[in-house]
């Protein structure tokens, strides 16, 4: 072929880059320019595999377009048509030549994938002269007419842009009708109801092409052109133009894919797999991208062209059948798809077609794959010593760690739901939600928070914003490659798709199936992974991490390689326990308030904080020689008798604890929110004591004036953490103790308790030290009374800001940090975390006003805080041991953070354990990459 050698180009950059004969311009690495197809297409040609000549136009091209205005660059037509001669001479035919015409498709193709978003023209060439031609090469007269039609129909549609007709429903919304299919239905159907597209005849596609080229008039009102060049011209800016189309622009911004990317246009000889039964197209991936099983995987049509496929018209047959129908040609794709998987170190999704026994391969690209494919792939290709363990972390999203461990159906609810149908398992993973039938009303209930189902015959690219909406999508037709089940894996969505039996009225807005009808807002459930659809709202369980094998083996190979621990925040054993069968290596937050408020405990801390005043003061008189009132003696005696109560409860809690978590070190944080948490609200009591007027109870009025005299403007900078601790001594001494006594019990059944008491919000160091004096003493009389050795630390907060400017005079006092990155926002914010979210703060970040949540993952500025704190802390103390357990200790984003700046460990919600795992294994990797830069 000519290559950038010799050719010369007119336009002032090198827009073009062909292949063909062996031989390509490009290659895979250029991506950025190519597309992935034209990269994939350049590096198969490079390879020696069997590929259709043509030639790529760069995503540059598009972007300078779009820059001019929407004119193609200067010179660029010329170089075009230059390419057009290149392939000509590849393939010995001729552009618009009637005896022995080139056919070309016109095909997107961005830098990254995005499945059906944007636009391709198949059969371009084609006139009443050129048609004339096939026939005769082929010796097909009803192959040549059908690609005339269809080529028509789809230039029609996205190139000529010839809209639909619209009708009203009973109901008044109004239905879509592609005027195309319209005419091909009532050619079908003069075969009979259930007539398919193969059963026209010659005279019928004729009849076809006159009736589409009508439909082309008197809807835009210019014919259909018949100009090669013209057509030519018309596409590739089309193509360009579908960049910016809706649906595009939608998936970008689910996807956060940069808008300024623009696509590249493919321009490839035309092969068909639709002349005759030697004949075929088809899509495989190299391993089954929904289990990740090392088969080949995917569908193929005989007689037929790639859009029959996807677009689930015919039920397509199984990839293994090509084996029996044409074995020598499955021989070869199966060699080369073993080529293209070794080649890329990954698995392919490859499109190829069969042209009268002849293998075309069409498109590679990196397959898309459900959670636990990925998992599996990577854990096997390591074994297979494809891939090293490093790239094999690196390809998983910790995301899709998150969907492994979502729910599954109640196996028990399964058994007595009714099943509505089974179609394919498309897409893995329980989802439950409203029936709906429309993209645009899945939109609009998910705005108003409804769960919706999306249910249609077939999905669409225009679909996806309702798909990226509902919880899962059930499809009529189309098989595991169809639009619905790619798109449905790829974002993560439960799917079930081809399922035949379900009958969708769209006027009526029903489903049926079974014998069972389902209007719009009826609850269905489907499971993705086993492709049954209930009638109703079916409950949920848990997914097992236990039985995920190869995810273990993946997080165990990330155990080897990150820095970071990984510990949890837990208040309750089987919390703990669970955590820890998750890999979490220690509690980090145990927030002992939370079990203040269980049962019959709520009754106790509310009876003990009515008096808690009182009877603090009168302890200080009694310590200062002073007499007590009747009142006081009484106040005292009831606290005493609640907090003994409260101690004795704690004791039990931390034994559960500390057993569960024996050997590895349990951080529990001294009670921190303010009390009035503990009691009735404010106006809610007000409201009962003034509508009992006269008859409102002692009680009633005694807790209204407590609560009141409790009451803050700003409660979260109020009397809460250590403040409260040095106001009510008694609350967090009897806690103290309470940790204590169950680390000797837990000590003394054989355990190896290692108990760490944290102290919350300390923002000056005499915080610090006057708690830390008051507990030190409560807890070595404990231990010394316990009679065992019992290894405990006092450690603090760091969720103040001035906190992190004195860390190193902290770390005086403190032998461990713990940074609670969720106040630190709100005080660095100054954003309350109670209120932002539901008030300015997701507006701020859709108008990019903030880049993202600070309170989901760390502000750089906070991980400067942090990042200072570590440094004042270590200078104090080169040993001080530092985790985080904010919120953010479970966000990947933010673990990278934490692992940068040097904290000991991260800990999150047990839920999370196996995905800080793995970001922490990635962050350790990112930054040995980049101290090897
Ligand atoms: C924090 O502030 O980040 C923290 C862990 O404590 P809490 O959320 O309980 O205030
Ligand atoms: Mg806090």
């Amino acid at each position: 072929m000519a290559d950038s050698g010799t050719r010369t180009y007119k336009a002032a950059k090198r827009y073009i880059y062909a292949w063909g004969g062996g031989k390509a311009e490009g290659n895979g690495n250029m991506k950025d320019l190519l597309g992935g197809k034209g990269a994939g297409l350049a590096e198969m040609t490079n390879a020696g595999l069997p590929t259709p000549p043509g030639f790529t136009i760069t995503t540059e091209a598009c972007n300078d377009y779009f820059a001019a205005g929407k004119t193609l660059p200067a010179g660029l037509w010329d170089d075009v048509l230059a390419a057009v001669r290149v392939v000509e001479r590849e393939t010995g035919k001729g552009f618009g030549d009637p005896k022995n015409p080139l056919l070309v498709s016109v095909r997107s193709g961005a830098k990254f994938s995005m499945p059906g978003m944007m636009d391709t023209v198949l059969n371009l060439g084609l006139n009443e002269a050129t048609l004339q031609g096939l026939i005769a090469s082929t010796g097909n007269e009803r192959f040549g007419w059908d690609a005339y039609r269809r080529f028509i129909a789809m230039f029609g549609r996205i190139v000529l842009d010839v809209p639909t007709r619209s009708t009203k429903a009973k109901d008044g919304t109004l239905v879509q009708h592609n005027r195309f299919d319209e005419a091909l239905d009532a050619a079908k159907e003069k075969h009979g109801k259930d007539a398919k597209d193969t059963d026209l005849n010659v005279d019928d596609l004729k009849k076809l092409v006159v009736a589409y080229k009508k439909i082309v008039k008197t809807t835009i009102g210019r014919d259909f052109p018949d100009d090669p060049n013209e057509q030519l011209d018309l596409a590739i800016k089309a193509v360009f133009a579908s960049w910016f189309g809706k649906r595009a622009n939608d998936y970008r911004n689910t996807q956060k894919i940069a808008h300024d990317l623009g696509t590249a246009v493919n321009v490839v000889t035309m092969v068909f797999g639709n002349m005759g039964d030697d004949s075929g197209t088809g899509v495989a991936f190299t391993r089954d991208p929904n289990t990740g099983e090392k088969a080949l995987y995917g569908e193929y049509l005989t007689n037929a062209q790639g859009e029959d496929v996807v677009a689930g018209v015919r039920t397509a047959p199984k990839i293994a059948q090509l084996a029996t129908d044409m074995p020598r040609v499955y021989a070869e794709f199966k060699k080369i798809a073993d080529k293209l998987e070794k080649h890329y170190k990954d698995v392919q999704d490859l499109e190829f077609t069969i042209e009268r026994g002849r293998l075309y391969m069409l498109q590679t690209r990196s397959a898309k794959r459900t959670a636990a494919a990925a998992v599996k792939i990577a854990v096997d290709m390591v074994h297979e010593k494809l891939i090293t363990v490093d790239e094999a972390l690196a390809r998983i999203e910790p995301a899709q760690v998150d969907q492994l461990l979502r729910p599954t159906f109640d196996p028990a609810a399964i058994r007595t739901a009714t099943r509505m149908a089974r179609g394919l398992n498309a897409s893995p993973g329980a989802a439950v939600g409203r029936a709906v039938f429309h993209a645009d009303v899945a939109a609009a209930w998910a705005a108003k928070k409804e769960k919706v189902i999306l249910i249609r015959e077939e999905t669409s690219p225009d679909d996806f914003h309702g798909m990226a909406v509902a919880q899962g999508i059930l499809t009529a037709k189309g098989g595991a490659t169809s639009h619905a089940a790619v798109v449905a894996r790829q974002i993560g969505k439960p799917c079930v798709a081809g399922c035949s039996e379900l009958e969708i009225s769209y006027s009526s807005k029903t489903v049926t199936a079974g014998g069972v009808t389902v209007k719009e807002g009826g609850w269905v459930s489907l499971d993705g992974t086993t492709g049954e659809v209930f009638v109703g709202a079916l409950p949920t369980v848990e997914a097992k991490y236990e039985d995920q094998k190869d995810l273990q083996t993946l997080l165990a190979m990330a155990d080897k390689v990150r820095r970071l621990q990984i510990w949890t925040n837990a208040d309750k054993p089987e919390e703990a326990a669970q955590a820890r069968a998750w890999g979490a290596q220690g509690i980090g937050l145990c927030r002992t308030e939370h079990m203040f408020r269980e049962g019959p405990r709520l009754e106790i801390v509310r009876a003990a904080i009515l008096v808690a005043n009182v009877a603090t003061r009168a302890k200080a008189k009694t310590a200062a020689r002073q007499a007590l009132t009747a009142e006081e003696k009484k106040a005292v005696k009831t606290f005493d008798a609640k907090m003994a109560k409260l101690e004795e409860m704690q004791q039990g809690d931390f034994e559960g604890i500390l057993a569960a978590m024996t050997g590895l070190p349990v951080v529990i944080r001294l009670i921190d929110p303010p009390l009035h948490e503990f009691l009735p609200n404010l106006e809610d009591q007000l409201v009962k004591v003034t509508k009992a007027g006269a008859k409102a109870t002692p009680k009633d009025k005694e807790l209204l004036a407590t609560i009141k005299s409790m009451h803050e403007q700003n409660p979260m900078l109020g009397l809460r953490g250590c403040r409260l601790g040095l106001m009510i001594p008694d609350f967090v001494k009897i806690q103290t103790r309470a940790i204590l006594n169950a680390a000797v019990a837990v000590k003394k059944a054989g355990k190896d308790p290692r108990p760490e008491i944290m102290i919350p919000l300390v923002g000056h160091v005499n915080e610090l030290i006057a708690t830390q004096t008051l507990l030190e003493a409560e807890a070595a009389a404990v231990v010394a009374k316990g009679g065992v050795k019992i290894d405990y630390k006092f450690g603090t907060m760091i969720e103040i800001p001035r906190a992190c400017w004195v860390a190193d005079d902290i770390a005086k006092h403190a032998q461990f940090f713990s940074f609670g990155t969720n106040d630190l926002t709100q005080m660095t914010f100054g954003y309350s975390r109670d209120d932002a979210e539901g008030g300015f703060l997701l507006k701020y970040v859709e108008d990019k006003i903030l880049p993202y949540n600070p309170f989901q993952s760390l502000d750089p500025v906070i991980v400067q805080e942090m990042d200072m704190a570590v440094k004042l802390g270590r200078k104090t103390r080169p040993d001080l041991k530092v985790g985080i357990c904010g919120e953010h200790g479970g966000d990947p984003m933010s673990i990278g953070f934490c692992h940068d700046i040097g904290l000991n460990y991260v800990s999150c919600s047990p839920f999370r354990v196996p995905v800080a795992r793995l970001a922490a294994a990635q962050a350790a990797l990112k930054g040995a990459a980049e101290r090897d830069k």
